[in-house]
């Protein structure tokens, strides 16, 4: 059994259970905000029922004290925990931390529970009974994200009441009051299930309709709607790491935008149909897919156009890439669904991100892909077939990204001066 959730994807799921997992994750930090600051409260009359209790042996002072720091401290994860959630990987510390934290409060908890029991009132015992019960039917949904966190707190909170009932029955109710707490303890776990099980469902799918947005239908490659969204989170932190790395420029990660038009394609859907067309468009995909490697990605850019994003390239990478895609699809053989065979050529624009090596937060992604769009047009008005890329030049690197930040850049006179180069 997995230790977020007892349920799992079917197998070959698209869907990545990571995902699956960081989004259970994140809505038990979410949700839990308040309940845990219910939680404190519930503390401060914890210490009022058990005044009197508390203020005889030193050691459940000290039991008292370590629960007030265990609450401080789940304020604080679940306030601060969430934070780092892109980073967030399986197995997640933070997690475990977590549900070791309910754990440990559950068992503080039980133990001031059961060490302060025997001396109090039997209104103050009811009164402290309602309460817990109160507070631990609220967290079944609250921590509906997971059932084991859920479990560890509320098992012993509750287990530490009906073993007290059990050793001491409260007057007129012998083992009826341990009986039902044991039975309340199983209806609540029973249904911390079945709310977890909806909400794994509900998490599932929201996670399959966002994933159906930033896809490509008919490739299945990701849209450009999934570039926005990737490119927002990336780029700082390629900035990032460029900025701290002291070493030579040329070494340095960079992503290369690698963007292939596929030439005179409308003639494919002229000539053999919309279904050939389709055909061909799939097997560039999937074509493109096997020239990159792994973490890189390709996306679906728009009709017949394809941008491929490789990331933790160096800075010679992206003509080199750029050769690649275009002599593979130049010798790829294209099979049609009516079993003839064609040849399909590309034209291929390339550039760089950062863009200058001495001014890496000059230009954003954005423009680095308008030069990359731009040399895609350079490449086409120079009869298709090939490619063409724009990279910085030798000239002065406040006067390149002041050329190329212009709405309209003129790209020739940025070459005559040394600006840019063309690749
Ligand atoms: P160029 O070399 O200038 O790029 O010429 P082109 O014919 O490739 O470009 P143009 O922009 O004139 O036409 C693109 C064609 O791509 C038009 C459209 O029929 C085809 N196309 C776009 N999306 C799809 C698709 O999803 N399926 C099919 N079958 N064809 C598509
Ligand atoms: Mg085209
Ligand atoms: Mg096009």
């Amino acid at each position: 059994m997995n230790w977020i959730t007892p349920f799992t994807l079917a197998p070959g799921d698209r869907l990545h259970t990571r995902i699956v997992h960081t989004a259970l994750v994140r809505d038990l930090y979410r949700r839990n905000r308040v309940p845990v600051l219910i939680h404190l409260a519930f503390l401060g009359f914890l210490y009022l029922v058990l005044r009197e209790q508390l203020a005889a042996p030193g050691w459940l002072r000290w039991l008292g004290s370590a629960l007030a720091l265990a609450a401080l401290g789940r304020v604080v994860l679940v306030f601060r925990g969430a934070q780092l959630e892109p980073a967030m990987r399986r197995p997640n510390p933070r997690f475990a931390l977590f549900t070791g934290a309910a754990a440990g409060f559950g068992l503080l908890l039980g133990g001031v529970v059961l060490a302060a029991l025997p001396h109090l009132y039997p209104g103050r015992f009811l009164l402290l009974t309602l309460c817990l019960v109160g507070l631990y039917s609220l967290a079944c949904i609250t921590m509906a994200g997971s059932p084991s966190s859920y479990g560890a707190t509320m098992i012993p909170a509750l287990g530490s009441l009906a073993l007290a009932g059990f050793l001491r029955p409260p007057p007129g109710m012998g083992y009826l009051f341990s009986v039902a707490m044991l039975g309340y303890m199983c209806a609540l776990m029973a249904t911390a299930f079945q709310v977890h099980h909806s909400l794994f469902d509900t998490l599932v799918l929201t996670q399959r309709l966002e994933d159906l947005a930033l896809r490509d239908p008919l490739t299945g490659l990701r849209n450009r709607r999934y570039l926005q969204e990737f490119m927002q989170e990336e780029t700082p932190r390629v900035l990032r790491r460029w900025l701290a790395d002291a070493g030579e420029a040329l070494n340095r990660r960079s992503i290369s935008l690698i963007l292939v038009d596929l030439d005179l394609f409308k003639r494919v859907n002229d000539e053999h149909g919309h279904a050939a067309g389709d055909a061909v468009l799939l097997q560039v995909a999937r074509l493109l897919k096997e020239i990159v490697r792994k973490p890189d990605l390709v996306l679906r850019w728009g009709g017949e156009e394809f941008l491929i994003l490789a990331l933790d390239s160096d800075r010679v990478a992206p003509p080199l890439i750029a050769v690649r895609v275009h002599e593979q699809m130049a010798g790829h053989t294209f099979v049609l669904p009516g079993g003839q065979t064609l040849r399909q050529t590309c034209s291929v624009g390339y550039a760089i991100f950062p863009f200058h090596p001495e001014r890496p937060e000059g230009l954003g992604w954005e423009q680095v892909f308008r030069l990359a769009d731009e040399s895609l047009y350079g490449a086409k008005d120079k009869g298709r077939n090939r490619l063409q890329g724009i990279l910085p030049g030798p000239g002065d690197p406040d006067a390149a990204i002041a050329a190329l930040q212009a709405p309209d850049p003129d790209f020739p006179k940025a070459l005559a001066a040394g600006l840019i180069q063309i690749g």
